[in-house]
């Protein structure tokens, strides 16, 4: 769904197809949390000093160094963009939780809606300011005679 999104919002046409009722996936099931770490919302939590390094150190430590060290550093320094275009691109409601620190998190670094986590995100990302390049994509396959329909 995401990778969907971000085709669709740097214009490229896209069909999402779901065998399911509803584009929510499995999200929609989930707690909705997602760590990053030195992003704006932990700031406005009053997080000021956390850091990719220390995001990959803390992951490195839980798993017992088995993580490969180079992707596990590119995911945390990945994710704090992630967070931030999720709230200012996709219109996702994000703030930084401070009432529970994630087993193995040496700081507050979990994000997501204040409520509702991850049904809430999923529906964030079906509303009309998420799905407006994906529909126009979407129009557009349909103008050149497409017979496959699509969602998303
Ligand atoms: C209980 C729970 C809690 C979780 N908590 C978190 C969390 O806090 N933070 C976090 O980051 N992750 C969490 N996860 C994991 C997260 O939900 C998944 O990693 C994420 O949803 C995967 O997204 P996806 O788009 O790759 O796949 P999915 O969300 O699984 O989407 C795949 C979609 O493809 C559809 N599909 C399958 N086969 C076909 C077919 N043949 N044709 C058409 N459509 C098909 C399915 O119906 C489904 O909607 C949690 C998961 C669960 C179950």
């Amino acid at each position: 769904m995401i990778s969907a999104l971000a085709a669709a919002k740097r214009g490229a046409q896209v069909i999402l197809l779901e065998k399911g009722r509803e584009p929510a996936g499995n999200t929609v099931r989930s707690t909705g949390l997602i760590p990053a770490a030195g992003t704006r919302f932990q700031r406005e939590a009053g997080i000021l000093d956390d850091t990719p390094e220390l995001m990959a150190r803390d992951i490195l430590e839980k798993n017992d160094h088995e993580s490969d060290p180079a992707m596990t550093r590119l995911l945390c320094e990945e994710a704090a963009p992630l967070i931030e275009w999720l709230a200012d691109e996709v219109g996702c409601e994000m703030i930084c939780h401070t009432d529970f620190l994630y087993p193995g998190q040496s700081v507050y670094r979990m994000h997501g809606p204040r409520e509702g986590y991850g049904a809430t995100l999923a529906g964030s990302w079906r509303t009309p300011s998420a799905t407006t390049a994906a529909s126009r994509s979407g129009r557009a396959s349909r103008r050149r005679g497409s017979s496959t329909t699509g969602a998303g």
